[in-house]
């Protein structure tokens, strides 16, 4: 057991390019221009929060500083450079948050770093997080920087908000788009932890979980955290939905088959239980239309595959009843939540 409790994210933040959850051909393309040597000056990093941006510029940095590259180019996470930038204290690399660091002044600390070159190791790498909050005046600074820096620079540029970026940066920079983090990635990696953890996991309620986290890993992570400490390391779907405050799927299920009957008491009675239960109407018509589209999905075999969740989690969710009499065909509903 350990003495001091560590949050997933961070916990299991990746440590290899091939560690990164979801991001599979961006990690692999950056990886081989690194064993081929072919590094640009700088890259941009755009996606959404939590798709493992900073993750991948840190990975990168360590990766390029390595002395020891494994055989398929990852850190070796070994060496004094790899230790140095697992334990924070590398010099090679610099962070600087945009969006609380966009003025003039700023850059300008930064520009003055970058004219010392490492002390030890190869690269330099500065990462400017958030790069569309700069002001014009500190882009205006960084922009020459930008153009011809120090053989030993790699700026890594990210950004949530790529059409914020001016057009000067985005021609000098190599862009990789990040994706958001499938449903699919997220529940498997969340296993991944759980096992690591020794928490028992229902399939279902990581798919709530992945679900209510909308692409972000980090948000999962933190998200499983919560849910594992409240249901007392057991993991259930139910624990789940109770700590989340999730709109059960058995709710549309229920309001559907009083729809097709043509009983309106039933459907009013059923609605009044979801507002008891704190939802409100735009949230609880969000998730209905949802869950009419996903029924829509799953009633043909050409479209099943549009479902969010992948076969293997999709047995473990509630089939309804009519689909799979009309059509054979059992698929996991959409599991609104609740709006906070
Ligand atoms: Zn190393």
């Amino acid at each position: 057991m350990e003495n001091k409790y560590i949050v997933s994210a961070r916990k299991y933040r990746p440590a290899t390019f091939a560690s990164v959850v979801g991001q599979k051909a961006l990690t692999v393309t950056l990886k081989n221009s690194i064993s081929q040597d072919r590094l640009a000056h700088a890259y941009l990093f755009c996606g959404s929060r939590g798709v493992g941006k900073t993750s991948c510029a840190r990975i990168f940095a360590k990766t390029i500083n390595c002395e020891n590259r494994t055989a398929d180019g990852e850190a070796c996470n070994e060496c004094p450079s790899c230790r140095d930038f697992n334990e924070g204290r590398s010099l090679n690399i610099i962070e600087l948050d945009a969006a609380s660091n966009n003025g003039v002044d700023d850059i300008r600390a930064l520009t003055d770093q970058v004219q010392v070159p490492p002390s030890s190791g190869r690269y330099r790498v500065f990462i400017v997080d958030e790069v569309h909050m700069l002001s014009t005046a500190a882009f205006n600074a960084f922009l020459k920087t930008l153009e011809e820096p120090p053989s030993y620079v790699i700026f890594i540029l990210a950004t949530t908000e790529k059409h914020k970026v001016i057009p000067t940066i985005l021609s000098r920079c190599q862009i990789y788009d990040f994706n958001r983090i499938t449903i699919a990635d997220m529940v498997e990696h969340l296993g991944y932890v759980a096992s690591q953890e020794g928490i028992t996991a229902e399939p279902a309620a990581l798919n709530v979980i992945a679900r209510k986290a909308d692409g972000a890993m980090r948000d999962a992570l933190s998200i499983f955290d919560q849910v594992a400490a409240s249901s007392m390391n057991t993991i259930t779907y139910q624990s789940t939905i109770d700590s989340l405050n999730v709109l059960d799927s058995e709710y549309y299920n229920r309001l559907l088959e009083a729809f097709l009957n043509g009983n309106v008491p039933d459907a009013l009675i059923i609605y009044k239980e979801i507002r008891d239960h704190g939802f409100n109407n735009h949230f609880f018509l969000t998730g209905l239309a949802d869950y009419f589209r996903d029924l829509m999905v799953a009633a043909d075999p050409k479209t099943l595959e549009l479902l969010k969740p992948t076969p293997t989690i999709a047995p473990a969710w509630q089939p309804w009843p009519h689909a799979a009499r009309r059509n054979s065909c059992i698929g996991p509903w959409t599991c609104a939540t609740r709006q906070t």
